[in-house]
């Protein structure tokens, strides 16, 4: 018996992993990780697989830099934990004005606050609440989100409820706030002009309901849980007017989209529209340490601050135990060094634009329906032969040393942003032959 089928074994007897159907765990064979080195993960048995999805789409400098490690090590030494309630720390200051520092820019009302938070979906909570609360302390009570269909922007009931896509949402919609769903404009079900229909439908919306409507919520520019639905970035500059001429928020949920993922450090710079709060995680910390943070503009932020005669408190009543823990805060800021200082954000471009050119021939293959880029989030939609056509593809692609995961069918590419030429060869080179072994 291998080392990782005994592990395995174990595992399957105490460990319920996320997203995960246990009927079929063990025969799929889960990579039992014991280490990993810059984009390879390396099993228990000694295997190493090039790391296609960045654990998540999140270490996007690859694994065990040794600044980010020099970091976390040196923060350990100094201060492991101290809470953020009643007390404060460098780190967590300096993260804050490093993130304000790069945070999106326009003619409109910048960011300038940071909300810390533990994980995307748990940003997103945080967002929700500050953009309920801003209504109900700036005139009046709004109850209402707008959410995108297929959307996705974590699995706590908040955000499960902001939520579109079935498969993840479904199952819960008994418990959920009640929201007004508007089709998407990365919808491809919507035809050719999927951008009119879904700006129309919005537009309705927001004349329909809008002083109803505390906040909009979107993945600016592409859906990323969705299956990587890219779309056009003017769609963003009307939500924006939308929100103005109705008196709602924006926010963008930069979760995935964040940290030089689509080729910028924001999404929302392709489209130059600044929300009123911006949620990221995910890449924050180059996927060192769990660590998220919600971005607010000043005019957010103001509203909770207590006023003359008011007769109820403003604060934000929210927040963690390990809120901006001291040790992800600085994994962050050696990230955001080592980002800048490597123009990391530069490297992402150039591979985005090296993967469109290999990946083209796969395009062109009758078993694959579309290839959707932006940046580095790659989602690759192979024709079902089967029940789990895109599963299918990754096992294929991970007997030839890449792990990929695949949204259904959709195979997802999302590798660090510093992969080097070798490596991008072996990614599309396996993908290629997994998709030719599969879908032919
Ligand atoms: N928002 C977006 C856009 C995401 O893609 C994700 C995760 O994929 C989340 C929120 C949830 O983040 P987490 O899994 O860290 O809670």
């Amino acid at each position: 018996m291998t080392a990782s089928a005994e592990w395995t074994a174990r595992d399957a007897s105490t460990v319920w992993h996320p997203f995960t159907q246990h009927a079929n765990w063990t025969e799929d064979r889960p990579v039992v990780v014991d280490r990993a080195e810059g984009p390879w993960l390396i099993d228990v048995d000694g295997r190493r697989y090039l790391d296609g999805v960045s654990s998540l789409w999140t270490t996007t400098l690859g694994h065990g830099h040794p600044d980010i490690n020099a970091a976390i090590t040196a923060q350990l030494a100094k201060l492991d934990h101290s809470t953020f309630l009643g007390t404060t720390h460098t780190p967590g200051i300096e993260l804050s004005e490093a993130l304000i520092d790069l945070a999106p820019k326009s003619d409109g009302p910048p960011l300038t606050k940071v909300f810390y938070a533990g994980d995307g979906s748990s940003a997103v909570e945080a967002a929700l609440k500050i953009a309920y609360q801003y209504s109900t302390q700036t005139g009046r009570s709004r109850p209402k989100f707008v959410r995108l269909d297929h959307a996705y922007h974590g699995d706590t009931l908040g955000a499960v409820a902001v939520g579109g896509h079935d498969l993840f949402h479904q199952a819960y919609k008994p418990l959920l706030l009640d929201t007004i769903g508007v089709s998407s404009p990365g919808d491809r079900a919507l035809g050719a002009d999927r951008y009119a229909v879904a700006l129309a439908d919005l537009r309705a919306v927001m004349e329909a309901s809008g002083d109803q409507v505390c906040a909009i919520i979107v993945e600016p520019m592409i859906q990323g849980a969705a299956g990587m639905l890219d779309y056009d970035a003017d769609y963003l500059r009307t939500a924006r007017e939308l929100a103005d001429a109705h008196g709602a928020l924006l926010i963008f949920d930069e979760v995935a989209t964040g940290f030089g993922r689509t080729g910028k450090m924001w999404a929302a710079e392709h489209a130059g529209v600044v929300p009123d709060l911006l949620t990221c995680g995910k890449g924050i910390t180059g996927g060192y340490l769990p660590l998220s943070a919600v971005l607010a503009a000043e005019h957010v932020y103001e509203a909770f601050l207590t006023r003359p005669g008011d007769t109820a408190p403003r604060t934000f009543f929210h927040g963690h135990t390990y809120t901006a823990n001291p040790l992800c805060c600085a994994a962050a800021l050696a990230n955001l060094r080592v980002m800048g200082e490597q123009d990391v954000v530069g490297q992402a471009v150039r591979l985005g634009e090296r993967l469109t050119k290999l990946l083209e021939p796969v395009g062109a293959k009758d078993g694959v329906v579309e290839i959707r880029q932006l940046g580095t989030m790659i989602g690759v939609e192979v024709a079902p032969v089967g029940e789990r056509t895109g599963f299918a593809v990754c096992q294929a692609a991970r007997e030839r040393g890449v792990w990929l995961r695949p949204l259904g069918d959709t195979v997802v590419l999302m590798p660090p942003l510093t992969l080097g030429d070798d490596e991008t060869d072996l990614l599309v080179n396996a993908l290629t032959e997994a998709v030719d072994e599969v879908v032919g």
